[in-house]
């Protein structure tokens, strides 16, 4: 399995994100690739703020079955440590992300 290709387009509608389950607003520009597996090409689409965090958390090599590491695997940890490397990624990605809300805020005691 290997990466063919990846674009960044503008949502032309809304979208639904690979990894987080969120919508991806019309106008919001995302992260398109497409992922060769096999015979298959497949593709996903995703916040930019997920695939980034993603790879920050798991490293590209973890991608598999042409998914992408989905987000609510995601512990209050890796938040934390995406928090403390590149706050501003953090930031999008509460903004992008339901389920990265609920882990970061749900969590706050
Ligand atoms: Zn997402």
């Amino acid at each position: 399995m290997r990466l063919v290709k990846e674009t960044k387009p503008v949502a032309r509608k809304r979208h639904i994100c690979s990894s987080c389950g969120s919508s991806i607003p019309e106008g919001q520009q995302y992260i398109r690739h497409t992922i060769a597996d096999g015979a298959c090409l497949e593709t996903a689409k995703s916040h930019e703020s997920c695939f980034e965090a993603s790879q920050l958390i798991y490293g590209m090599g973890s991608m598999c079955e042409g998914e992408l590491p989905p987000i609510d695997n995601f512990q209050e940890e890796d938040l934390l440590y995406i928090h403390n490397r590149q706050p501003s990624l953090l930031n999008q990605l509460l903004k992008d992300s339901n389920i990265a809300q609920q882990i970061w805020y749900g969590r706050v005691e």
